[in-house]
């Protein structure tokens, strides 16, 4: 079987989490190579909420420090990514009826003194936690938390007249499949290998290295690799990886618990997103999204198997329609819905007794195999992923006494370098260059790639210039930019994780996207070779 060469770290998982962890490794000086099974974020990391935020909700479990770091976190990335994460306002409707999640440790402490609110969250509380909201994270872009009147106001004219008051704030949006995307590229760039479609079959212990063995699940090719370090980020998986990969009875457990989301045609005419409360204690939101659309999400429902790839049932579709027109003045159904999807959060067991209560906070765990070492990453959130990256590096630093420290809080992500506010400034100029981009070609561009936008679009003086047009402003060149600088291999790829044109191309389009894939693949192969 063929030998690939020793690295200091081998990660096993393409998610946020394996991305952030090499990207952060490469840049220390490590020697990285990272197997991803599947394409870079084609598990839970392409399926979240897309929200760089504190967490509202965690303050009523009480983790402050979770809260805390993430608050902090989503400044410091803003300014990493401003082509794919932007600030939100948060409207928050309230009535008297709202109540808590009946586990949440704020709700047995209220119940134990003020026992006449029957479990409901009062006005003075959401302040409270607003307050704390705003000042726990030390918040300098993202603007104050404010009252609004929902009776003559935008924000209340989708919802029912019973809603006359609302509390505003900030968080911030990713789309975080393009930050798994640009972490790997960014790793690559610094020395990292990053092996998509390949899935990590056995890791041993030889002596002091691992000896691990993966199989490349589009041609079936096996190959040897010896790393100093493995990191196990398997998401969903790494149960799966620690009992059958590397074989390690390990004390700490995953609970794997689905979320899943729904997509509407527009159901607002704001950009604010709407963060509600149920009658149930759970909260979900609703977001303006990709410009037509509304995402509406998530669920909280106990998964079993990672290998079950996970689906918004049609009892879960009911659920969020129904929590939705607890509030829309225009109910919605089955029918508005254009696409959903569902993903698998991979959380630290903490013995919670509700999927809603456990824990979103992360753990790590060193183990030894003899002598090799191996890092388990538990649980996480996309908001977290680079502070987890970074004590990943410290828990294993006493391995590598020569590395260099902590850098990635200044570390601007590919595509990243402009400021924070400066997106429609590029869209100007990028259309003033480009004068055939409509503009919501011209933004999207932006949004998806920042700075490197010019590269994908090269020398071209006209649209013809960008090689056959596969609908919604998808061209041959982004197609190729895709497939030779961000691992894309198959159409869902391109349409799902690299951008969510998939939500405006009709099956043909995808066809004829995925035959002149498949000839570019074939073709790229035979140059290889
Ligand atoms: C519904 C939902 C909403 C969420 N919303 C938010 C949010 O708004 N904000 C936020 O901050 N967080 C959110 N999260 C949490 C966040 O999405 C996850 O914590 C994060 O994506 C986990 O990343 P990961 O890298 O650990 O796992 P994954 O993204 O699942 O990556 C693990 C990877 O390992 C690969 N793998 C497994 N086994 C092997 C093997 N043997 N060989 C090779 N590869 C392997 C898998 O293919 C997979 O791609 C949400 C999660 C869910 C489910």
């Amino acid at each position: 079987m063929a030998e690939d060469g020793t690295t200091d770290i081998f990660v096993i998982g393409g998610g946020i989490n394996g991305c952030g962890i090499a990207r952060d490794a490469a840049g220390r000086g490590l020697s990285v190579r990272l197997a991803e099974m599947g394409d870079l974020a084609s598990a839970t990391s392409s399926a979240s909420t897309k929200l760089f935020h504190g967490g509202l909700r965690y303050l009523e479990y009480f983790e402050f420090r979770l809260v805390r770091e993430a608050l902090i976190e989503r400044e410091v990335l803003l300014r990493m990514m401003p082509h794919i994460a932007w600030p939100m306002r948060f409207v928050l409707p309230y009535h008297r009826d709202m109540r808590f999640d009946a586990s949440a440790p704020a709700s047995r402490l209220l119940a134990a003194v003020m026992p006449w609110m029957k479990g409901r969250r009062p006005d003075w509380l959401i302040r409270l936690g607003l307050l704390m909201y705003d000042t726990l994270g030390g918040r300098k872009i993202l603007p104050p938390t404010r009252v609004l009147d929902l009776t003559d106001s935008p924000e209340g004219a989708p919802l029912k007249p019973e809603f006359r008051k609302a509390f505003e704030y900030s968080d911030c949006w990713v789309e975080d499949s393009r930050l798994v995307v640009l972490n790997a590229r960014d790793a690559a760039a610094r020395g990292a290998q990053i092996l998509t479609r390949t899935k990590v079959l056995e890791a041993a212990p030889e002596g002091r290295l691992w000896r691990i063995e993966t199989e490349n699940v589009e041609t079936g090719e096996r190959r040897i690799h010896h790393a100093r370090l493995l990191v196990n980020a398997g998401g969903p998986w790494v149960g799966d990886v620690l009992r059958h990969r590397v074989r390690l009875n390990a004390a700490s457990g995953v609970r794997l618990v689905r979320g899943s989301h729904i997509v509407t045609r527009r159901l607002f005419d704001h950009d604010k997103c709407y963060f509600l409360q149920g009658s149930d204690g759970r909260i979900i939101f609703a977001i303006p999204y990709e410009t037509d659309f509304t995402l509406i999400g998530t669920t909280d429902v106990e998964h079993d198997d990672p290998d079950t790839p996970p689906v918004c049932t049609p009892e879960e579709q009911r659920y969020l329609l129904d929590f939705a027109n607890q509030y829309l003045a225009d109910p919605i159904s089955e029918a508005d819905i254009v696409w959903t999807y569902s993903g698998v959060r991979p959380l630290y067991d903490d013995g919670a007794s509700s999927a809603t209560a456990a824990t979103r906070d992360y753990t790590l765990t060193l183990e030894n195999a003899g002598s090799a070492p191996v890092l388990n990453v538990f649980g996480g959130k996309i908001t977290t992923y680079r502070r987890l990256a970074e004590s990943a590096l410290e828990k294993i630093g006493a391995h590598f006494p020569a590395m260099s420290g902590p850098w990635t809080a200044n570390g601007v992500l590919p595509g990243g370098d402009f400021p924070v506010d400066g997106v429609s400034a590029m869209v100007g100029s990028l259309r003033a260059e480009y004068p055939f981009l409509t503009p919501f070609w011209a933004r999207r561009l932006v949004r998806a790639y920042g700075t490197d936008a010019r590269r994908v679009l090269g020398r071209a003086t006209a649209e013809e210039d960008l090689g056959p047009g596969f609908g919604a402003t998808l061209t041959g060149a982004e197609v190729a930019w895709l497939m030779e600088n961000e691992y894309a291999r198959t159409a869902d790829d391109v349409i799902w994780r690299r951008g969510k044109l998939g939500l405006r191309l009709s099956d043909g389009e995808v066809a004829r996207l995925e035959a002149w894939m498949a000839e570019r693949r074939a073709a790229l192969t035979a140059a290889a070779e």
